[in-house]
């Protein structure tokens, strides 16, 4: 009778469902991108309308629900059961699924059922109903709560029948490599880590730069970095960091302009080195983790300032978000630990005890010029390690 084989997970999509004409494209970049994630598993992927499947050797759960969890573009995915496409093996599976509800301290339940394959001889509706009544006879404690049940036992009727309990959240979003490639600016903070990650939800490829100023800023900072770009890498499906030197240039800031300024300076040269990196790498966009008035040099005035020699867009995914919600987010992605390590920060190095808080960018642009930085820029520019951090899809 009941034939259920195990190691079976379902993938929803949800909005990529909504994309309509690009629809295909989508689903051909998720796929390449589950793929990747699931490198190594050997694991298996098939589709079918609406719904990705992975078959997951045993013993592979634990590496291929981390790959589901570093998954842009699916809302949801569960491990289920595929059961024989008739009405006793079907309840026979609810009644598993609401067993194992129950297992695990679950109170209400209820049955949710699709039926994409009219021949099944029970409607959605006598599926719930007759499901439930089977469940409800054989696991005592368990009740239905229609409206805020503790547990849904989902069945979809489809090329099998799938039946499964509590779904788990995906990661939402549009996979990356739908968006286009951006360049973070990540520094070794709390902060630019997460904004990478929010470009990435929405579609985007990341490589990255890390503006270093040994021996003022140690090789451990440099690592540091190294180690977020990993992990922000394993859901952006790779990042190429860029760690370009930039201690002569902090140098000749310090000399030659009123210390108040030094912070804007710094920035304006790490704008123009980003955009020239960004347009030899076919990049279309700055990413940076600025946050609105969260300090000095992120005043809108300031901001203007640091941005008012480039071209290209800049994309602030967190311009309206407060520190304690960034910090949230970081300890989800996994980022925090990393970031709160105490290794120095090169802007903080030279930053001036009284920095310009509403600078002009007329004169920012001037004392800039004056800076003549051009040739050491293009310098750093050639000399730049890069580090493959995550894994690269190829
Ligand atoms: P974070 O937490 O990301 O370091 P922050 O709140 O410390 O941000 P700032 O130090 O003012 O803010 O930096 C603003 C943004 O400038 C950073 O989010 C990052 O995008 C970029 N940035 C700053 N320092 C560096 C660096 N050394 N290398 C690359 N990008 C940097
Ligand atoms: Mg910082």
């Amino acid at each position: 009778m009941d034939k259920i084989v195990g190691n079976i997970y379902l993938l929803k999509l949800g909005e990529l469902t909504l994309k309509g004409g690009n629809r295909a494209e989508f689903e051909s970049v998720l796929k390449r991108n589950l793929a990747a994630l699931l490198r190594g598993t050997g694991a298996q992927i098939y589709n079918t309308a609406g719904r990705f499947f992975v078959r997951c050797p045993s013993g592979k759960e634990d590496p291929v629900e981390d790959a589901l969890n570093h998954l842009f573009g699916i809302t949801g995915w569960a491990k289920t059961r595929t059961a024989e496409k008739n009405v006793q093996a079907v309840i026979a599976a609810c009644v598993e699924e609401g067993r194992k509800l129950y297992e695990n301290g679950i109170k209400t339940f209820k049955i949710e059922a699709r039926r994409t394959d009219k021949s099944f001889p029970l409607d959605s509706y006598q599926i719930c109903s007759e499901g439930g009544q089977a469940v409800l006879e054989a696991v005592s404690g368990l009740k239905v709560d229609v409206h805020k049940p503790g547990g849904i036992i989902e069945v979809e009727i489809r090329e099998k029948a799938y039946i499964y309990g509590n779904s788990a959240q995906g990661r939402r979003g549009l996979p990356p490599g739908t968006a286009g490639k951006g360049l973070l600016l990540l520094s070794g903070g709390i902060d630019s880590p997460v904004a990478g990650f929010m470009a990435a939800s929405r579609g985007m490829r990341l490589d990255a730069v890390y503006f270093h100023a040994w021996p003022y800023t140690s090789e451990e900072a440099r690592q540091k970095t190294i180690r977020l770009a990993e992990i922000v890498g394993r859901y952006s499906l790779g990042i190429k960091l860029s760690t370009p030197l930039f201690t002569e240039i902090q140098q000749r800031i310090k000399e030659k302009s009123p210390l108040e300024w030094a912070t804007i300076l710094l920035r304006m040269a790490m704008m123009e080195y980003a955009e020239k990196l960004a347009r030899k790498i076919g990049a279309k966009c700055l990413i940076t983790g600025e946050s609105l008035s969260q300090v000095a040099s992120q005043t809108i005035e300031n901001i203007n300032c640091i941005q008012s020699r480039i071209k290209m867009p800049i994309l602030r995914p967190l311009i309206g978000i407060d520190k304690e919600e960034i910090t949230r987010r970081a300890e989800a992605i996994g980022t925090y630990e990393t970031s709160i390590l105490p290794y120095e920060d090169c802007c903080v190095l030279f930053s001036p005890p009284h920095p310009i808080l509403r600078g002009k960018p007329e004169e920012a642009g001037a004392l800039y010029e004056k800076l003549e930085l051009e040739t050491l820029i293009d310098a750093a520019l050639e000399k730049a390690p890069v580090e493959k951090c995550g894994f690269a899809v190829s």
